[in-house]
C-alpha cells in the first residue's frame, strides 16, 4: 500500500485555484496541506479556509514581492491571526532579488518584522529565498536560537557552502517539483539530516518533471517525494514516513 503525504506548503487562494475540488480530492493521499498566504488580501481567507476544512492549516505573512505596500496594518492583522489555532506558521516572507531589488531595503524590514512576529507567537518561520541567500542567512544568524524553527520553503542550493551554512543554523528544508529538474542541484540534499526534509508542492506552481508545464496540484506532492527517495536511496514508503514526522514536528501538530 502507498502511504499518503502532506504537502507542506500549497497556495489555494489563488486565481484559477479550485480549492474545494482539491480537497474533495485528498482522501487516502494527503493528510493535510499547509495553505500558504502571500499578501495581506489573502491572510484572512486561507485562515477563513483552514477554519472551514479539517485538513487545511493556514500560514500568515506577506511574500517579499509584497513588501512595498505594506503598513503597520498589516502586522497587527497578522498577530491577530497567529493566534488562531489553524495557523501553524509565520509567512511566506523572506528576501528575493530575483524579480526585484529597487525596494531591497523594504523587503528587509518586512522580513524581520515577520522574524519578530514569529518569536513572539512561537510559530515556525516559513521563509521565501531567492538570489538573496547570503542576505537571508546573515538575518537568521542574529536570530539564531530565539526562533522555534525555520523552514526554508522550495529549496534551491547555489553551491554546497550554502547549503552548510543553512544546516548549521538548524532549519528545515522543503523540497518541492523543481527538484525533478533536469539542473537542479540534487546532490546536496545528501549532506542535510533526513529529520530536517520537508516536502511541499508550492502549487499551483512548479509542477515536476515528466507534468512540468502544467497547472501544479497538492496531490503531485508524490513525484517530488519519489525522486528524493531515489537520490538518497531509501524505500518510498519509509521516506513519506519521515516527511510526515518531521513536518508534523515543525508544524507543533
Ligand atoms: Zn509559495
Amino acid at each position: 500500500m502507498n502511504e499518503s503525504l502532506v504537502d507542506c506548503h500549497a497556495h489555494l487562494i489563488f486565481d484559477n485555484v479550485d480549492a474545494k475540488k482539491i480537497i474533495n480530492g485528498m482522501a487516502g493521499v494527503l493528510d493535510y496541506i499547509v495553505c500558504v498566504s502571500t499578501s495581506k488580501m489573502d491572510n484572512l481567507k486561507v485562515v477563513k479556509l483552514a477554519e472551514k476544512e479539517k485538513n487545511i492549516y493556514a500560514t500568515v505573512g506577506i511574500h517579499p514581492e509584497y513588501a512595498s505596500e505594506t503598513n503597520p496594518e498589516d502586522y497587527k492583522l497578522i498577530k491577530k491571526l497567529a493566534t488562531n489555532k489553524k495557523v501553524v506558521a509565520i509567512g511566506e516572507c523572506g528576501l528575493d532579488l530575483h524579480y526585484r531589488s529597487d525596494n531591497f531595503l523594504k523587503q528587509k524590514e518586512v522580513f524581520i518584522k515577520q522574524i519578530e512576529i514569529a518569536i513572539q507567537f512561537k510559530k515556525p518561520l516559513m521563509v521565501h529565498v531567492r538570489d538573496a541567500e547570503e542576505q537571508v542567512l546573515e538575518i537568521l544568524k542574529e536570530y539564531r536560537g530565539r526562533l522555534v524553527d525555520v523552514i526554508i520553503h522550495c529549496y534551491s542550493s547555489k553551491n554546497e557552502n550554502i547549503t552548510k551554512a543553512f544546516i548549521d543554523l538548524d532549519v528545515f528544508f522543503s523540497f518541492a517539483g523543481n527538484f525533478t529538474f533536469k539542473n537542479y542541484r540534487r546532490e546536496d540534499i545528501k549532506l542535510i539530516p533526513i529529520n530536517k526534509l520537508l516536502v511541499e508542492t508550492d502549487s499551483p506552481f512548479l509542477s515536476p518533471e515528466p507534468i512540468r508545464g502544467t497547472q501544479n496540484e497538492p496531490k503531485n506532492v508524490h513525484i517530488t517525494v519519489e525522486k528524493i527517495a531515489k537520490v538518497l536511496e531509501i524505500e518510498n514508503n519509509k521516506l513519506k514516513t519521515i516527511l510526515k514526522e518531521n513536518a508534523k514536528r515543525v508544524f507543533r501538530l
